[in-house]
């Protein structure tokens, strides 16, 4: 059985045990073409946003913008740029991105590392995931979810107006466009009341335990 299976036997298993000591269960969950259609449109929306946001605070006139003169100037450097450096960085801030849910959510709840977060990749949603194991309050839920798209994403494009640097503002869209299936998950659990919150590693939702 692959890890993902066993996560979801997991999961299945904890849903048993709630019902088990009467507590009810609401399953919340968006069909993946969906999660697909809605959280790519809120990440471009808002990537456009901090691109606009972008041209009106450096007043788009300002040179040395992207890199340096140094790599532009080259064929290799121009190679570097246009393949090597986007393909990286996308890699790199995926890890990171995911890794951002895990971590906050591991100082948030405590305990072991293992008890609280799986990273992994997902080949039913192909798309790297990641699992917040334990129940927890809704704010914890919600900080865990957000927490990569206000350092990586916001952060970055903070960074990209003080340096006004298009380069950083690239990376920060990288992860702002990511992170539109995130936005949907807090949109739709902001909607509904809950004690506590499991996440579903079987795609975009979660259950709530009253
Ligand atoms: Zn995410």
């Amino acid at each position: 059985m692959s890890k993902e299976q066993q996560h979801h036997e997991q999961f299945m298993y904890m849903q048993y045990h709630y019902e088990q000591l009467g507590l009810s269960l609401k399953s919340i969950k968006l069909p993946t073409s969906k999660v697909y259609i809605y959280g790519i449109s809120i990440g471009i929306l808002l990537a456009m946003l901090c691109h606009f946001g972008f041209d009106f605070y450096t007043g788009n006139n300002r040179q040395h913008m992207y890199f340096g003169d140094y790599l532009e100037n080259s064929i290799i450097g121009s190679i570097a740029i246009s393949f090597v450096f986007p393909l990286v960085a996308i890699f790199l801030l995926i890890i990171a991105h995911e890794l951002l849910h895990a971590l906050s959510f591991h100082i948030l709840v405590g305990g072991k590392w293992r008890d609280n977060a799986y990273l992994g990749f997902s080949t039913s949603l192909f798309c790297p995931y990641c699992w917040l194991k334990k129940p927890a309050k809704k704010a914890v839920i919600i900080i865990s979810v957000l927490c990569p798209i206000i350092v990586l994403g916001f952060g970055l494009f903070t960074l990209s107006l003080v340096l006004y640097n298009r380069t950083v503002l690239a990376l920060a869209f990288v992860n702002i466009v990511g992170s539109g299936g995130d936005i949907l998950y807090v949109f739709l659990l902001l909607r509904h009341k809950s004690k506590l919150v499991l996440d579903d590693p079987t795609g975009l939702g979660f259950v709530l335990v009253q």
